[in-house]
Order: C-alpha cells, then structure tokens, then sequence
C-alpha cells in the first residue's frame, strides 16, 4: 500500500499511477529490494545503520519513496502530512515483495533496465569492447559486445547469461 499522499488514501487497495522518475529509500527490514529496484533502473538508497529519523530525513530532503515493513514508520506524522511517502511492504518473500512494489506505484519493468550499478546506485556508463578487454574473462570478452561499467566500483555489466536470468524474473514481477 502506499501511504503518505492525502490524494492517494483513497487509492489504497487498488493500483496507483505515479510519476515514472521515483526515488527510492529502503529499509534494511527490505534491504535485497534495492538491487532489484537499481536493477529496473530506479534510484535506490539503502539504509541499513543508523536511526529511522536519520533515514526519513534523507528520504524527506531527496524526495524519496520510503520501502518498509515497518509500521511504525506509517504512523509517523510527516506520512500523515503527505510529506513522506511510503510503501508499507507485507510479504517475508523477496519476489512478492518486489511484485507488491511494481503493482502498487505501477513501476516501468521496461525502459531502464540495468543503466545503474547494483552495488553502488551510479548511472553505467557505455564502454567498448577494446576498452573492457583487459577487465572480463577472455571468454565474456570473445562473446560479448556491449559492456557498462559502474564510474565509482568500476565493476563491468554485460549481456551475459547472468543478466538474460534477471530479465526473466524482472518479467515475472510483471506478470505476477
Ligand atoms: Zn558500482
């Protein structure tokens, strides 16, 4: 369900449009949703120390969607202002929690898969081929042609066989 819009109260059991560049801050009760968010390509921080004023802070200042299971954090004055928006998440299991997560904010599967880095949060950058040769396997070097690499752990994304097995579960998340 998502929490925290005046407007979107009366919204809460069924489907919720929204805009399509949400901003993401995950709790560490939902920690593994935060690759799986990179991975569509949303920003996502995680939050794993520290206060959870500290985190609805951040989330406050960087107008971000807070992903919890926590229902204290519901209660919380600045969701029942409309400032904070959250997304109270109910299933234990990661894939119908990420399942929740695309239903409830309609989130795009789509357009932006893997432009971020899982680790890191960065937007990839594009690289060829000549410039990744010395940094892959020779065999992911032989078969591969377009590689991504993060600017800040400068790890190397490619299409391999790896990335084809995100992809199906990414459409089962859409599928539900
Ligand atoms: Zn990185």
């Amino acid at each position: 369900m998502l929490l925290g819009d005046p407007a979107g109260l009366s919204l809460l059991a069924g489907r919720v449009f929204v805009a399509d560049n949400l901003r993401f801050m995950v709790d560490s009760n939902v920690g593994s949703l935060a690759r799986w968010l990179r991975m569509l390509g949303y920003d996502s921080l995680f939050f794993d120390s520290g206060h959870d004023s500290l985190m609805i802070a951040i989330a406050l200042s960087e107008n971000r969607v807070v992903i919890t299971r926590d229902r204290e954090i519901v209660r919380r004055r600045e969701v029942a202002r409309g400032q904070l928006k959250v997304v109270l998440i109910t299933s234990d299991l990661p894939e119908q929690q990420m399942r929740q997560l695309v239903e409830t904010l309609n989130l795009d599967c789509q357009s932006k898969p893997f432009s971020l880095c899982l680790e890191c949060n960065r937007p990839l950058e594009e690289r060829d081929r000549q410039q990744v040769k010395d940094l892959v396997p020779a065999y992911v070097f032989q078969t591969q042609s377009q590689f991504r690499q993060c600017p800040a752990c400068r790890r190397i994304y490619w299409r391999g066989s790896h990335w084809q097995a995100m992809n199906q579960r990414i459409e089962g998340f859409r599928q539900g």
